[in-house]
């Protein structure tokens, strides 16, 4: 049987850790069967326990743009390990990594390292409401900020209402002051800074949104926010966790020119190592402490080890012109190749992108939102995931998740995946 180890190694993982698996998405629930436990990666592959081999494109959920096991990021970490591996004290690392970071992003001079991008975003709406001393916060349906409680929360019953807390554990207090707006809807927006115009601390919004599949911004979405924060006082957070280091070297703030207030990173910035930031302007970090009142801290934040890794990564994209094109151009040519395979077939579908972040959803409508998002056919998109994986290509195993291209990927192996689709489609 294909994945008898992976099955095994699953009912033993679910005896000692909640559903087997440290983060829910690897649970494979969406799209049923058994997750697939890897042994090792080196490139674009993945190897499993079974001894099967897989095209990887979700890249560890973005950090490994670069490949699996890319040698100067993996040699970074190995001559940094044995120098120690966490002080509690300062190093120059992490002056090195913030200047080639703040080099590389656009509109910022300041930047606080963290462990996550739960801890990024976390930080940033504290940092956006110490700064305004003021408590709501704006953030669009399907936007994901990582798993603090001012996040989980999804919209009651009217489109735009207070927030409803969408996990046990979240108290309506913390809801209360998380409004609600669809993605790509400007008017939704305005109407919230009508009801509160002095009440908003800050916008936040995935520039791009990549977890409800990818959706692009509708032109004049973003520009429009931040006219709307200038309008009234309110911070823009940009959570570039996603895009950050992924678009361009300076996120989507370069790619779409438009600049965020403060904006967060995770993912590649630590080149596969536990790393997030936030990012801004000295003008907002000043109220950070120690410099100023807003507490923010962390026993490893900084860490040698994923200093190191993030730095490497950074150098690598940083002396690459071509990388993000390259990335992109890769990514087009796996969207060309599944609009030819799905051409003249009665299959209701829409493949959204931009740069090397892309989804496919099997629906009529256009997906802006996380609504047209959800209107996807499942059934469809487990027997298209199933199918992918028994041919060898990993995809994210839910249709609200973008996938992630990496450089390690060639075109020989896009037009793999590309004939894999074709087989695939005639069972969808
Ligand atoms: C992944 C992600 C996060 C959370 O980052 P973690 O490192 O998983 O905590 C936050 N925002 C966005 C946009 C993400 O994609």
């Amino acid at each position: 049987m294909r994945y008898q180890r992976s099955s095994t190694l699953f009912n033993e993982a679910q005896k000692s850790i909640p559903g087997g698996v440290n983060s829910p998405v690897r649970a494979f629930k969406s799209v049923g069967g058994t997750p697939v436990f890897v042994k090792k990666a080196k490139g674009a592959y993945l190897y499993d326990a079974d001894g099967n081999t897989y095209l990887d494109y979700i890249a560890s959920w973005g950090p490994m743009i670069l490949g699996h096991a890319y040698k100067p990021v993996i040699d970074a970490i190995k001559t940094r390990a044995d120098k120690g591996t966490s002080f509690g004290m300062p190093t120059a690392l992490e002056t090195e990594i913030a200047n080639l970071a703040l080099k590389m992003i656009p509109n910022m001079n300041k930047i606080r390292f963290v462990n996550s991008g739960t801890e990024a975003c976390m930080s940033a709406i504290r940092l956006a409401r110490g700064t305004t001393q003021r408590e709501k916060i704006i953030k669009f349906k399907g936007c994901y900020h990582g798993h603090s409680d001012a996040f989980l929360i999804q919209a009651g019953s009217g489109a735009v209402t207070f927030g409803s807390p969408s996990s046990p554990g979240v108290t309506r207090g913390t809801a209360k002051d998380t409004l609600l707006a669809d993605y790509n809807n400007l008017n939704e927006v305005s109407s919230l800074f009508n009801q509160f115009p002095e009440e908003i601390a800050a916008i936040i919004v995935e520039p791009v949104a990549g977890n409800m599949g990818c959706i692009p911004p509708k032109e004049g979405f973003l520009q429009g926010l931040r006219s709307l924060c200038d309008q009234y006082g309110s911070l823009l957070i940009f959570d570039e966790v996603m895009t950050g280091f992924r678009l361009a070297k300076g996120g989507a703030q370069e790619l779409l020119g438009v600049a965020a207030d403060i904006a967060t990173y995770g993912k590649v910035l630590g080149g596969g190592l536990p790393v997030g930031a936030f990012a801004a302007k000295s003008e907002i970090m000043k109220h950070l402490a120690p410099d100023g009142p807003i507490y923010q801290a962390g026993t490893l934040s900084g860490n040698p080890l994923a200093m190191s890794a993030g730095l490497a990564m950074l150098q690598a994209l940083d002396s690459d012109e071509e990388i993000f094109s390259r990335l992109a151009s890769k990514t087009e040519h796996l969207e060309i190749g599944f609009k030819e395979v799905l051409k003249g077939k009665d299959i209701p579908y829409h493949i959204n992108r931009l740069g090397s972040m892309i989804s496919i959803h099997f629906t009529e409508e256009e997906v802006v939102d996380f609504e047209t998002a959800a209107l996807g056919n499942n059934e469809r998109f487990n027997i298209y995931f199933h199918g992918m994986l028994d041919e060898g290509i990993y995809l994210p195993p839910s249709a609200f998740e973008s996938y992630f291209l990496n450089d390690a990927l060639t075109f020989e192996d896009i037009e793999k995946t590309i004939n894999s689709f074709r087989k695939v489609v005639s069972n969808l």
